[in-house]
């Protein structure tokens, strides 16, 4: 029977029949494929890029090699030759899935030229929830890829990345893995300040079940985690929560457009919100007036745009919204934190 532990011993067999390496590379790449095995991915996702990495993944340039007879055209863009690497990293489709990623463009893309440096250069710099994620999205674009090919199904860069997304949560919460890795420490939970000199502003929306009113809640924090601005809005006719999630984030980036804020990576817990906000496509659902209006705003912000965050590391913007709920109006702060948040700024930054 294949399995992954069959496919891994296969591997470590090809890397060593084939490996001329120094020894200091080669333990290199085990402790790559260790990264791999020991991934939080469901297995079939390794399976595949195990395929991948080891070069026989079934793409048309692979099976052209073998001497079937087919076009060796990519299916997405008619590009002249659908490899590994220009399926899942280097086509357009690839790339606008990719950017509706939660991943960041320099932490899916490099310029390695073969799918295992690629991977495995990946491996080594991402965190265990960004590798998990990367190994997600790169497969959902195969999925995608297999599925017009078999089936003529089309879809769209976007629908891929939450696809992956979501698929990663159901394992994680049928794998009860949520708990355990963040008691191993593998997957982090805390704020994490922003680097360098840019600014992080962490939005959330509350809801009042029952009623159409919402709160919003916006902070801003610079390095070192000092509170530089935050905002408190009650809202009213709200309808659906990724409604109020979606004025939550334009009402954080209406913040840094009128206070001139540069270099700022957004951070929302609301996926599909971010998804929305980072596709290429025009969002044309019932939220898109909101979503395309913060996505033109965002362009003249310079930074990363919106990232996605787990709920519990979003504490501070959380408790804003909920405060929200009690205000008429709009609260802003500079500087100088309202008292109520202080516990949860000290958390964020000394836990
Ligand atoms: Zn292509």
């Amino acid at each position: 029977m294949f399995t992954v532990k069959s496919a891994y011993h296969v591997a470590i067999s090809l890397h060593s029949s084939t490996g001329r390496a120094s020894s200091s590379n080669s333990e290199a790449v085990a402790r790559n494929w260790s990264l791999m095995w020991k991934a939080i991915v469901p297995a079939r996702v390794k399976t595949f890029w195990w395929r991948v990495i080891s070069g026989i993944l079934h793409t048309k340039e692979n099976l052209a090699q073998k001497k079937v007879p087919l076009d060796e055209e990519c299916m997405f863009c008619g590009g002249p030759i659908e490899s590994s690497i220009h399926i899942l990293r280097d086509c357009p489709f690839a790339i606008c899935a990719w950017r509706s990623s939660t991943l960041s463009s320099s932490r899916w893309n490099n310029d390695a030229h073969s799918p295992k440096d690629w991977v495995f250069r990946c491996a080594e710099q991402l965190s265990c929830h960004e590798f998990a994620n990367f190994l997600m999205v790169g497969w959902a674009i195969w999925e995608a890829r297999n599925g017009l090919l078999w089936n003529n199904r089309k879809s769209r860069p976007e629908q891929v990345s939450l696809h992956a997304s979501l698929r990663l949560q159901d394992f994680l919460r049928v794998n009860n893995c949520l708990g355990s890795q963040s008691r191993q420490g593998q997957i982090r939970q805390i704020w994490q300040p922003p680097q360098g000199n840019t600014l992080k502003i962490n939005v959330d929306g509350g809801w009042k079940t029952g009623t159409t009113e919402g709160g919003v809640g916006v902070v801003v924090r610079d390095f070192t985690g000092k509170f530089v601005a935050g905002c408190a809005t009650k809202l009213t006719n709200v309808f659906s929560a990724p409604q109020l999630e979606a004025l939550a984030a334009r009402t954080g980036t209406v913040l840094a457009m009128e206070r001139g804020y540069q270099n700022v990576v957004f951070e929302s817990d609301a996926l599909q919100i971010v998804t929305a906000l980072r596709s290429c496509s025009i969002d044309r659902s019932v939220i898109g007036p909101v979503v395309e209006d913060t996505k033109s705003l965002l362009t003249q912000i310079t930074g990363e745009g919106f990232t996605h965050i787990r709920r519990t590391t979003n504490g501070v913007a959380h408790r804003l919204a909920h405060f929200a709920l009690h205000i008429g109006g709009s609260l802003h702060w500079f500087e100088e934190p309202p008292d109520f948040i202080s516990d949860v700024l000290y958390e964020d930054c000394n836990s």
